[in-house]
């Protein structure tokens, strides 16, 4: 039994694959997140890389959270949603100038400065449009989150933010930066992190380096940790809601904070992976020598993490109870990595049947693509579904 069960009626009558978001679940997590965030002052800005689906985007709205955009169409996106541009924050190594004036004409919360190049490009372009500009700059904290390393962006050898040694040539830079108002301390590690220790460093590390910036004379007002909390993708309907109460918890037992100073958290994955589910019909059941094959009709097209980070989803069998059978559960696109499980345990298997890859919400939808042109997947909200 699983919380999709009620819905499976619905589902036969849809054309697969397509995402299906329990729109409930989504609005009682945000609720618990706020709730826990909220005890503390704390503020969060969604990251719109998990999930921009419109009604997603609604809900996080309604709840007073800000956005977190990686690309100047993050930005636009999130205003053509309602987002008020005060409390939309756009980070990115790799911004081009464009993306920063649109970013500036819009009056951002403000822009994450990933490096001191970048400052110097954002500075000249704020002096150009003749306005002064809210930054933040993102340090990086030489933390290693235990995750996979595709999704780690905190270690010094990673691409992301400014590591100490540079601090010298960062106090020079800001100085000279006369359109330029430092705004925030900003950080993010990595992505489904799911090794309490590791937030502890980081805010361990974070009041060192505030320290240390403390000594080049280098201040700002807003303290923002990123995101990365992971979820369960082993047992989805164990654990549908993150443990926020322990997150906000730690960040306030270990997170120096000074007079004065909000702190920001950028929570993408851990609100919406759960409430997600990828929902996909079996075209064929091939039985092998060694293995059986189950193919489906959703393939790394639709959901690319299994084939970019050998990431697990919980595989669950709608249609039947037969007494189980293990299972290569395969995509039908013509690459060896479109797997999405193997030796997987289901009620004996059918062509026909419905299956439901979990925890889909995060890294979904977004990251589907056309490749062999295919048709994008549709989706599906549980609000509009009359069960
Ligand atoms: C992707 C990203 C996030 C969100 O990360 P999650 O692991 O989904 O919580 C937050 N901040 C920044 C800067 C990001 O790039």
């Amino acid at each position: 039994m699983n919380m999709l069960t009620r819905f499976v009626p619905a589902f036969e009558n849809l054309k697969t694959p397509f995402y299906f978001y329990d729109m409930e679940l989504l609005r009682r997590t945000v609720a618990d997140c706020k709730n826990e965030m909220s005890r503390y002052g704390y503020q969060a800005h969604y990251a719109l890389k998990a999930n921009a689906n419109e009604p997603v985007l609604k809900v996080m709205r309604e709840a007073g959270f800000g956005a977190d955009c990686v690309s100047g169409n993050e930005v636009l996106w999130a205003i053509k949603n309602g987002f008020p541009p005060e409390k939309i924050v756009y980070s990115s190594v790799g911004k081009t100038d464009e993306e920063i004036t649109h970013a500036i004409r819009h009056r951002i919360f403000c822009i994450n400065c990933e490096s001191t190049q970048e400052i110097d490009v954002v500075n000249s372009l704020a002096a150009a449009a003749g306005t002064t500009v809210d930054i933040s700059v993102r340090l990086n904290p030489d933390i290693d989150p235990h995750t996979h390393q595709y999704i780690t962006t905190g270690l010094e050898e990673n691409k992301f933010g400014i590591s100490p040694w540079e601090f010298g040539r960062l106090a020079d830079i800001l100085k000279a930066a006369t359109h330029l108002r430092l705004m925030a301390l900003h950080v993010h590690v990595g992505s489904q992190i799911t090794d309490w220790p590791v937030f502890q460093r980081l805010c361990e590390r974070l009041n060192d380096l505030q320290d240390l910036l403390c000594s080049y004379d280098i201040q700002a007002n807003h303290l923002s940790l990123g995101g990365g909390l992971g979820v369960d993708y082993a047992d989805p309907d164990g654990h549908p809601v993150v443990d926020f109460k322990r997150y906000f918890d730690l960040i306030y037992r270990h997170l120096k904070v000074r007079p004065g100073q909000t702190v920001h958290v950028e929570p993408g994955r851990s609100l919406v992976a759960q409430c997600g589910s990828v929902i996909t019909r079996v075209l064929y059941v091939k039985n092998g020598q060694k293995k059986n094959f189950v193919v489906i009709d959703a393939g790394m097209t639709d959901l690319l993490r299994p084939a970019l980070y050998q990431a697990q989803h919980a595989i669950r069998q709608l249609s039947s109870q037969a007494p189980p059978e293990r299972y290569d559960v395969v995509g039908p696109i013509c690459e060896s990595g479109d797997c999405f499980g193997k030796n997987i345990s289901l009620p004996q298997t059918r062509r026909g049947d419905l299956i439901a890859i979990r925890s889909a919400g995060a890294y979904g939808q977004t990251m589907s693509m056309r490749y062999n042109l295919r048709d994008l997947p549709s989706a599906y909200y549980s609000d509009d579904i009359v069960v």
